[in-house]
């Protein structure tokens, strides 16, 4: 039986440890987050199917003097992160020309596409169907100026598998119960969420020691190895890197280009107690993730608090935490009047980004035993499931469920480089 090591236990490194696994291999996971903190455990809980069209775009660019967090946007540029930032500014403005917006496009598609069906299959596997929620989102708007822009910007964009509808009367009323200021909404369907974080990970680790799988609770570094690639202390065939952010710091010293940066974000939760009317009681259900476009907040119920979401703030992810977007998450739930109230959690995480906002996934071309699967950006959790039957298949030599070409670490290697 081959062994492999994977290096991360964030939502890709379990994902593909379980697809492993089912195909009959020894399975060992290296992670060093033993508090949970990693970004697959405090995010949106989103399955972003819409989200076909990268961020990299000429769009995107054009927007960035709005979006700064100076400006009441969500982009944050810190100054004293600018040795970070800046060469990573540089090469997403060469990625957002618009031939090359397009073949992201093209190749995120059917990604994707393939995204739900395999979460589908992910939660069948693991024996827990009702972890998918597949309600789709819905998307809110301050005023009718801004709803009709909205409207217009997402009618011009590429949505993929999703598709949208106007938010009818009955539903305007019941986004009404929830914020005193609605200029309009739209109901995506398609998309949907994962209904608890915190039970995914439990899900996942069960399922994943059933199998056999190992968890070593341990930051591994690697090595080279004549040709081949080894994690320093332990023997393994295999060697996979699902580090997320820490991809980079695990590649670059053997020779690996790696231009990716920690896109932070950050999110606040209210306890829900389910009657003593406080946290986030009032907070329905059954309802889908809602996104509140004029402040970029995504706000998400799950299973016993429920959680504001937003901030892209590009830097390095062990810088301390700006308490002043936690801050200003309570003052959108304030002005908006949702009724939610503290005392809050407060979290910050950060993105796995390359600049081209595609991720990183393939086999090494100078250590045959050597695969990644990093960088997934905005859409880590949507794209986990296909994720890792895309390694499974890489791992077993046989054809990958979609295009993975575009998705090389080699598209960032210079002249001289290894890769
Ligand atoms: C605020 C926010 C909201 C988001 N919302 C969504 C959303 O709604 N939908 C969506 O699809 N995506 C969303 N994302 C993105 C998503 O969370 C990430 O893309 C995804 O979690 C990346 O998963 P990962 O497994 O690659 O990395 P991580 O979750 O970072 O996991 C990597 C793991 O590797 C471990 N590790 C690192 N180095 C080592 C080492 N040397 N040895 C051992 N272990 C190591 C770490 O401890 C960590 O546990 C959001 C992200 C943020 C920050």
């Amino acid at each position: 039986m081959r062994s492999i090591a994977i290096i991360g236990a964030g939502i890709i490194g379990l994902s593909s440890a379980i697809a492993l696994l089912d195909r009959g291999f020894t399975v060992t996971v290296f992670d060093a987050d033993p508090d949970g903190r990693a970004a697959s455990w405090g995010n949106a809980g989103h399955i972003a199917v819409e989200q076909v069209e990268p961020l990299a775009s000429p769009a995107a660019l054009k927007s960035v003097p709005r979006r700064l967090f100076s400006m009441g946007g969500a982009l944050a540029l810190p100054l004293s992160m600018a040795a970070r930032w800046l060469p990573f500014a540089t090469r997403l403005v060469a990625a957002s020309t618009p031939a090359r917006f397009a073949a992201g496009t093209s190749a995120l598609t059917p990604l994707v596409a393939a995204a739900m069906p395999a979460w589908q299959d992910l939660v069948r596997t693991i024996g827990d169907e009702g972890l998918l929620r597949r309600d789709g989102h819905l998307v809110l708007w301050e005023s009718a100026a801004t709803a009709a822009a909205g409207r217009a910007k997402w009618a011009r964009t590429d949505i993929g598998t999703a598709r949208i509808e106007d938010a009818d009367d009955a539903l305007l009323r019941r986004l009404g119960g929830i914020t005193r200021s609605v200029g309009g909404a739209i109901r995506f369907t398609g998309s949907g969420q994962i209904a608890d974080l915190d039970r995914l990970a439990v899900a996942l680790k069960a399922a994943l020691v059933a199998r056999g799988g190992r968890i070593v609770s341990a930051a591994a570094t690697l090595a080279p190895d004549g040709d081949d690639i080894r994690l320093v202390g332990h023997d393994a065939d295999l060697v996979l890197v699902t580090a997320g952010v820490r991809s980079r710091a695990l590649l670059e010293p053997l020779g690996y280009r790696v231009p990716m940066i920690a896109e932070r974000g950050y999110h606040i939760r209210a306890p829900i107690h389910a009657s003593l009317n406080v946290g986030a009681d009032r907070w329905p259900a059954d309802m889908p993730p809602l996104v509140f476009e004029d402040r970029s907040m995504i706000v998400t119920r799950y299973a016993d608090t429920v959680q504001a979401a937003s901030f892209v703030e590009l830097g390095d992810p062990d810088a301390p935490a700006d308490p002043r977007k936690w801050q200003r998450l309570e003052k959108h739930i304030a002005d908006l009047g949702l009724p939610i109230a503290g005392p809050y959690s407060r979290w910050m995480g950060s993105r796995p980004t390359l600049p081209d906002y595609l991720p990183a996934i393939g086999r090494s071309s100078t250590s045959a035993n050597l695969f990644y699967a990093f960088g997934h950006q905005h859409l880590g959790l949507t794209l986990a499931p296909i994720t890792a039957q895309i390694v499974a298949a890489l791992v077993t030599e046989t054809a990958p469920p979609v295009p993975i070409s575009a998705f090389s670490l080699s598209r960032f290697a210079t002249k001289g480089s290894s890769q």
